[in-house]
């Protein structure tokens, strides 16, 4: 079993582009900037938005954390959001989700100018996804889709096999998949919670990558000898050893099913720190534009 690590490979991500922001400087060129916009003091959103923006500092960029609080209105978001496309300064910008239910996600979204978007949330860069068309991919299967290439993982012709259908991961993943580029060109099956008899479907797999939330849910006997196996999922469960009080598990139980994998990510240390890496990327494409222009 080799273990496929995203930390490492994170962190190279980031050293390349940082080596790009310094030569951008050093020719007197315009720093890349990403703006994030956090609601709320959701612990996990705000330590991944202080990541974020750690990563910025870290490699170069130029950043700006915008806060609110749980009570701002959706005409307040939606006017910064405007200001923010409008802003020469800002490259690309992110609304950290998940937001307060009395404002309208969808509406946020749409209202991010696609050029900026460097989350790929918006309805335009999913469909230039789909399409084959340059567009900003969306960070964590971008990230997967690097952690196969830099492991030099061949993926055509093979069956890959999607466990959840989120818009952010599994829907996107799995066109991913199926694209004529490398990596890709696998035949997908896409698996949700409707599914009928889900070891069927994963025992199948040569590649299986499951984003559902579900702690420990893929166990030894529903993976094929020798596949290589992506675990999405990170939830907090209690541990009263760690100072936080919580600890992060995988959708995969690891510890039986690593002996029977060629390649797995471990759950934390996996696909988690490639979104990071991939949202710069992203932020850097949209600073160089690259993508519209
Ligand atoms: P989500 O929006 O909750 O979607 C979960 C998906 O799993 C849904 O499509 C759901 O099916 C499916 N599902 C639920 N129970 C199932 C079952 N028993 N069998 C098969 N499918 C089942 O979640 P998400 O946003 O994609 O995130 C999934 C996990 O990945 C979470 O743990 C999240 O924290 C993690 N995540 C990690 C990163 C990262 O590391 N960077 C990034 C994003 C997400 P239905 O559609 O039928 O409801």
């Amino acid at each position: 079993m080799n273990l496929l690590d995203g930390k490492k490979t994170s962190e190279t991500i980031q050293d390349e582009i940082a080596a790009e922001v310094a030569a951008i400087k050093e020719k007197g060129g315009k720093v890349p900037h990403l703006a994030a916009i956090l609601v709320g003091n959701d612990g996990g959103s705000v330590t991944y938005v202080n990541n974020k923006v750690l990563a910025c500092e870290r490699i170069g960029f130029g950043s700006s954390l915008i806060r609110y609080e749980d009570t701002v209105t959706e005409e307040e978001l939606l006017t910064k959001i405007n200001e923010l496309n409008n802003d020469n300064e800002v490259d690309g910008f992110i609304v950290q989700l998940p937001l307060p239910k009395h404002i309208n996600t969808e509406k946020v979204i749409e209202a991010i100018n696609p050029k900026k978007d460097v989350d790929g949330f918006h309805p335009t860069n999913v469909g230039r996804m789909v399409a084959g068309l340059p567009a900003y991919l969306p960070a964590t299967p971008a990230g997967i889709l690097q952690l196969l290439k830099r492991y030099e993982i061949e993926t055509k012709g093979k069956h890959c096999v999607v466990v959840g259908r989120s818009n952010i991961v599994g829907t996107p993943m799995s066109i991913l998949m199926s694209k004529c580029t490398y990596p890709g060109e696998a035949t997908v099956t896409i698996c949700h919670r409707n599914t009928v008899n889900l070891p069927f479907h994963t025992l199948q797999a040569d590649i299986l990558i499951v984003a559902v939330g579900k702690p420990g849910l893929i166990t030894a006997d529903m993976v094929k000898e020798g596949a290589v196996v992506i675990d999405v999922g990170t939830t907090r469960v209690p541990d009263a050893t760690r100072k936080s009080g919580f600890r992060l598990r995988g959708d995969v139980d690891f510890e039986n099913v690593a002996e029977k994998c060629s390649y797995i990510t471990p759950v934390p240390g996996g696909v988690g720190p490639l979104t990071i890496a991939m949202l710069m990327t992203n932020t850097l494409r949209a600073a160089k534009k690259e993508v519209y222009g």
